[in-house]
């Protein structure tokens, strides 16, 4: 069986054989590793990941979740070292009831540390405080060549492969990250409703930098001026003296856990153009026109989706494609033509997010870039969505912009370099500390990353 993961319509692999690391047996990583065959080996994390970077047809994946221990944190320094298998969300959990939160947290907490340095991950601040690697100081990493220390500051050519490397220059056993100092678990939020893309967009560029959180959901289903009318939510961490005195109380590890559950019966293909556009239309006339001052608790403002369990069967047997792409911020013209796109062939988003990066990482794999990037969620079915996906890449590329790896599962090998100029300097490190080739990726092998 090929390893579950998001990837539920676009490509199918073959048999995959899968192992688990064990709590305590780090050994048996390294001993997987030295005996390694040329079929292949990639680590795998939590899957959340959409399409194919952790898969690896014919060869082994190697499940990391269970290396999840996470030490003390380092009051002085705010620093914490945890396995590669962590997860943010438990990460979170230990972090926050002493005054800590992670510096990056993508859309669902369910990753695991290891993941989120390998695809390098954003989340709502970027604008501010660029993706997770430039918080992480130090990485042990497992390699067919050895084991090796990395940081910013030791071997930074190796630890920048890794940071969006997509899991093929070694294993993160462990990592060191800087966690940022929070006063409560609230959220203080503001809402802003938009009737069309440029207003919003216009609102992000003069507003954003006044909040460390943004994030714009985009309706690219309303026809007409009405497509890409938008709703933004910008916040910050609450202080102690902005709450209420019946809520500031001591910090707990108040982010919720999944409260939904989607039905086991289902009928075909829940989310279809109808019911997305259906949705979209409540969504939209359900936000307040404007809200400034809400308090929210942390769990809703950053992983709505992480509220409803398996939310992915929505989508049905045929799934879905995660479409994500940056763009430079003289190049808002390509969100403006990819929301009109999808709106005039009709083909609809459930999830469209629109967010400003700042300037980018040094890594050369790293997705970031200075500007704008728009994320979608597609169910697979409709006929025009292959051949508007690869209009979209060329869009994209023209533009001097790329598509998200951790996304992807279905992009044409040729445009890899094109998207990403400096996979060389992958290519260089891979060399180094896995010169047999031993570790790739279904991702690796379409894309010719290999
Ligand atoms: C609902 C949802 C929202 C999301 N929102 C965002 C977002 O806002 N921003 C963002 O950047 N991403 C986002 N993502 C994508 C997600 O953060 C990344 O795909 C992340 O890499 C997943 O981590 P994982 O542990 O599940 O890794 P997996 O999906 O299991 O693996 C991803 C990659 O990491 C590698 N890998 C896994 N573990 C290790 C390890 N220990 N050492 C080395 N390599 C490893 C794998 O080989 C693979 O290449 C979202 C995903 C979902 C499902």
């Amino acid at each position: 069986m090929a390893e579950p993961g998001l990837l539920t319509g676009w490509g199918r692999t073959a048999p995959t054989h899968a192992v688990s690391v064990e709590p305590g047996h780090l050994s048996d990583l390294r001993k997987l590793l030295e005996t390694a065959d040329g079929s292949g080996l990639i680590a795998r994390g939590m899957g959340r990941s959409y399409g194919d970077a952790a898969q690896c047809a014919g060869g082994t994946v190697v499940r990391l979740a269970h290396l999840s221990a996470i030490g003390e944190i380092d009051e002085v320094h705010g620093t914490v070292e945890a396995e590669g298998g962590a997860t943010l969300d438990a990460l979170m959990r230990c972090t926050l009831r002493r005054g800590w939160f992670p510096p990056v947290t993508p859309g669902t907490r369910q990753v695991t540390l290891g993941g989120a340095v390998a695809a390098d991950v954003h989340g709502k601040n970027h604008h501010r405080d660029g993706s997770l690697c430039r918080h992480v100081t130090a990485l042990t990493l497992e390699s067919p060549g050895g084991t090796f220390e990395v940081g910013p500051g030791k071997d930074p050519d190796l630890f920048w492969a890794t940071a969006g490397g997509m899991g093929l220059t070694g294993i993160v056993s462990r990592a060191t990250l800087q966690l940022i100092p929070v006063e409560s678990e609230l959220m203080v939020v503001d809402t802003d409703r938009f009737g069309d893309l440029d207003s919003v967009m216009a609102a992000m560029e003069e507003g954003d930098d006044r909040y460390r959180y943004s994030v714009a959901w985009v309706d690219c289903t309303s026809p007409g001026r009405r497509a890409g009318r938008s709703v933004l939510t910008r916040g910050d961490h609450a202080l102690l003296e902005q709450l209420p005195v019946r809520r500031a109380r001591a910090l707990s590890s108040g982010i919720g856990d999944a409260r939904l559950k989607v039905p086991r019966r289902l009928p075909a293909h829940p989310l279809n153009g109808p019911t997305i556009r259906a949705f979209n239309e409540a969504w939209y006339r359900r936000a307040p026109r404007r809200r400034h001052g809400e308090l929210q608790p942390l769990g809703r403002f950053f992983h709505p989706l992480d509220g409803v369990a398996d939310w992915n069967r929505l989508y049905g047997p045929r799934g879905f494609v995660q479409y994500q792409f940056a763009v430079g911020p003289d190049h808002a013209d390509v969100v403006r033509r990819a929301v009109g796109l999808l709106s005039q062939r009709r083909l609809p988003s459930f999830l469209a997010v629109l967010k400003r990066f700042g300037p980018g990482d040094p890594g050369p794999m790293s997705f970031p870039m200075a500007g704008w990037t728009l994320a979608l969620d597609l169910p697979v079915g409709p006929p025009a969505l292959p051949d508007s996906l690869d209009e979209l890449d060329t869009m994209v590329a023209e533009a001097g912009g790329r598509v998200y790896l951790a996304k992807d599962a279905r992009l044409r090998p040729d445009l890899l370099a094109v998207m990403y100029p400096r996979s060389p300097e992958l290519a260089a490190a891979r060399r180094r500390v896995d010169p047999d080739g031993l570790l790739r990726s279904d991702l690796s092998r379409r894309l010719g990353i290999d």
